[in-house]
This record gives C-alpha cells, structure tokens and sequence, in this order.
C-alpha cells in the first residue's frame, strides 16, 4: 500500500563535538514517517532517541543527511523558517511537561495558542483532555498526570500536523501512564495528527502503528503491527 509521507530523513547523522572528542549521537538514519501514523521510537537511555527528535522537531539540525516536510527540506533551512516550520507544523510534549508555573492551565494553552492563526477552542480541548473543571488551576495546584494533560491540549490547540512526544509517561505512575498513552492515540485518531511518541520503556512499543528500534545511536530495525494494542490493554 503507498502511503502518504509526511516526513522524510533522508541519510540524517548528528555528532557533538565536543572539543577533544566528538559524540556520535546519531549515526546516519533513514525513516519516513507516513501521514497519520502513530509510531514508536525505542531504545535503551543514550542510544540518540532525543537527539532524532530534536532534528525531527526543527530543534536541532543534522550534522548530515535531510529532513524533508512538505517539500522543503529543513536541514538547509534559516533560523527564522525553522522557527515558522516549529510554530506552525508541530507540537511538544515532555516528560517534565514544561509548563510554566505561574500561568493556568487556559493561559499556558492560551499562550500556544496564540501562536497559530487557527487554534482550536482553548476550553474545548482543555475539556477533551479530561480538565475541563481545572482550567483555572495553576500547575503546582495538578497532579503529574494533569499537567500532562495541559501539556498535551498545549501542544494539540495548535492543530499541528506531528506531535512529537519525548518520554511522556516516563515521570508518571502505571496507571497515569496509561490514560496519557489513551489521550495521544486519541488525538492521533480523530484529529488525524501524525504522532511521534519516545520511550526506553518496551511493553509502549506495542500501542505503536510502527516501532522504530534504536541502539547505541543507529535505528536497529523499523517494524510494523499488525494490530497494535489499545493503550488499556499494555502492562509492564
Ligand atoms: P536518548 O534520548 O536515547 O537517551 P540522546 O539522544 O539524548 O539519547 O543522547 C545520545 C547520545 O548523545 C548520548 O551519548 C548523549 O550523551 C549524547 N548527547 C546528547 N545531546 C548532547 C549534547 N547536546 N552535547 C553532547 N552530547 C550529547
Ligand atoms: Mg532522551
């Protein structure tokens, strides 16, 4: 079946140096990322998962190879299309989630918001992430799985055509996880957003359309499922 590309990383390699010794975080990768997908990247802590999705996300540039998105090619791209292509086409998600503290919930999503010329309705997704009666609430005032959840109606109000999410369960409980995990496939499926979700943790890798292996800085294999497991039904 041909699938629409939405993301191409054409040969990509990124190495720090560092002076003396040079890191290489991530040796020269090719993935395409199809239009709609939902698609796990796992790998043991510094085998360069991060690394690829700062490149992905227009964070980073490569010390090789291209990154093409709708035709352009981002690593030959100026600051200022950069911060356009990450302003307009994606959207973040951390494990620490990173929302700053002295704003709401509304005024955190608000402030993403406000970047777009078409953001979705600030209360409606902060309903649909399941927050609808703590919109006024500060996050030292939420759980970690609530300020997961503001992080993530953060990152969804723009309508961003990837969802790049680094670890997003990795400072939440079992049963938190799980829920936030429910909450990306579902803005995967019925906002149609292509979704990139980062985990060390192996039992993720079975919600994933694909999974991307990575080991000591090289994709190891890229895998499809044939059914992958709604979030409720993994454990580890
Ligand atoms: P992961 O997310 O899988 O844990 P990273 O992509 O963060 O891995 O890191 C891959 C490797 O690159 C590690 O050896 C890490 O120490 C190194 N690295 C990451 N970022 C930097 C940086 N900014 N400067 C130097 N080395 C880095
Ligand atoms: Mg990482």
């Amino acid at each position: 079946m041909e699938r629409d590309i939405l993301m191409k990383l054409d040969g990509v390699s990124k190495t720090y140096d560092m002076g003396e010794v040079k890191v290489e975080a991530l040796k020269t990768s090719s993935i395409d990322i199809y239009a709609g997908e939902l698609i796990v990247i796992l790998g043991p802590s510094g085998s360069g998962k991060s690394t690829l999705l700062n490149i992905m996300g227009g964070m980073d540039l490569p010390s090789s190879g291209k990154i093409i998105f709708g035709g352009e090619d981002l690593s030959q791209a100026g600051e200022s299309e950069l911060t356009r292509y990450r302003r307009n086409q994606v959207g973040f998600v951390f494990q620490f989630y990173n929302l700053i503290p002295d704003l709401t919930a509304r005024e955190n999503v608000e402030l993403a918001a406000n970047l777009v010329k078409k953001p979705l309705s600030i209360e409606g997704i902060l309903q649909e992430v399941g927050l609808g009666e703590r919109m006024d609430h500060f996050p030292s005032q939420m759980s970690g799985g609530e300020q997961q959840r503001v992080s993530i109606a953060r990152a969804a109000v723009k309508n961003p055509r990837l969802l790049l999410c680094d670890e997003p369960t990795g400072a939440l409980d079992y049963q938190t996880g799980v829920l936030i995990l429910a909450l990306l496939r579902r803005i995967n499926q019925e906002k149609g957003c292509t979704v990139v979700l980062i985990t060390h943790n192996t039992a993720i890798g079975e919600m994933g359309d694909r999974v991307v292996r990575m080991s000591s800085g090289e994709v190891a294999s890229i895998t499809e499922n044939d059914s992958p497991l709604p979030p409720e039904r993994i454990e580890w």
